[in-house]
């Protein structure tokens, strides 16, 4: 009989692989912690929209997803780089129109669960990791709609897929001679959205990646379906102090514009965004 599977996490990777190792017969169980992303909406600022490159086509064609997803999938052939001089320069990203694709996160995702329920397996929301004995393969989970803790003790093979600061190998770092390294990246990020132009059109060029590279800022966006263009900033948490100077000062908000220059729709509201919301963190180990 085949073994079942746990998984941490019903991200990007742990909603593929479920769906793979289904389809290899197992019985595989997801344990998420947030609430299920096709009955809520994602959280603001954390829907990212990717830009994805042969490899996730690949692991999309191994679910047989390719075509769904190729249709909310707009490419991006090339580089459009926002210098600080004002005229834009577009890179193409090869010579015979290859292109990366800006997909909605959370649509894939989303597509991914779903796919991943129809194949058989079994989906528990809104559960969090606290800890994993991982000699008993016993998990310690909180419900984070009751804050309940409860012990299970049912796993025949837990797998991570809990992403950067994964359940799983925290318990791993108590274990001995386990070695471990993470790093804060000096950046944080915020994703902020410029809407609709007039009949719903775009507001910049559709088909590229646009960048403004800048020593103290660097953004970027990319197109989603319905026109919406996402905007990401990152910024340097070393340099808060400039930010709150920023934020004080209506010359250095004119700055930014500067900065984004090109980025003709941007609003009052997103230079407010831009100062007043809290950045993400970003590491990797
Ligand atoms: C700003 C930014 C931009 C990016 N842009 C791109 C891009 O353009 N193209 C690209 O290919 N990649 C991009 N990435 C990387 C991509 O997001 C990651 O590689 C991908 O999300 C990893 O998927 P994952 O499933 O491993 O982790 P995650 O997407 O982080 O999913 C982990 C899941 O586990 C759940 N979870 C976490 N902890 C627990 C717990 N204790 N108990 C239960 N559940 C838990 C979370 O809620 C989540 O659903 C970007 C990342 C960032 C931060």
């Amino acid at each position: 009989m085949k073994q079942n599977i746990t998984l941490l996490g019903a991200g990007l990777v742990g909603s593929l692989l479920a769906i793979l190792l289904q389809k290899r017969g197992y019985q595989v169980s997801v344990i998420e912690r947030r609430g299920d992303m096709r009955k809520t909406t994602v959280s603001a600022g954390r829907s990212i929209n990717l830009a994805m490159s042969v490899r996730g086509w690949a692991g999309l064609e191994l679910a047989d997803l390719r075509k769904e997803i190729e249709e909310i999938a707009i490419p991006m052939f090339g580089r459009e780089i926002h210098p600080v001089e004002g005229n834009t320069i577009f890179q193409y990203y090869g010579k015979n129109k290859e292109a990366i694709y800006s997909v909605s996160r959370g649509e894939l995702n989303k597509k991914l669960i779903e796919l991943a329920e129809q194949n058989g397996v079994q989906f528990i929301f809104n559960k969090r990791i606290l800890d994993v004995d991982i000699d008993t393969n016993t998990l310690t989970i909180e419900d984070t709609l009751t804050k309940e803790v409860s012990i299970d003790k049912n796993h025949e093979l837990i797998i991570a897929s809990d992403g950067a600061f994964s359940a799983l190998r925290n318990a791993y770092t108590k274990k001995d001679r386990y070695n471990y390294n993470q790093f804060y990246i000096e950046h944080g990020y915020k994703e902020l959205h410029i809407p609709a132009g007039p009949n719903s059109s775009f507001l910049m060029e559709k088909n590229a990646l646009h960048i403004w590279p800048r020593k103290k800022l660097y953004a970027y966006c990319t197109s989603k379906y319905r026109w919406l263009i996402y905007l990401y900033a990152f910024l340097s948490f070393r340099r808060q102090s400039i930010l709150y100077f920023f934020k004080n000062q209506r010359g250095n908000y004119r700055f930014l514009y500067y900065s984004i220059s090109g980025c003709h729709c941007i609003d009052a509201n997103i230079h407010r965004r831009l100062f007043t919301k809290s950045y993400f963190i970003l590491s990797y180990c």
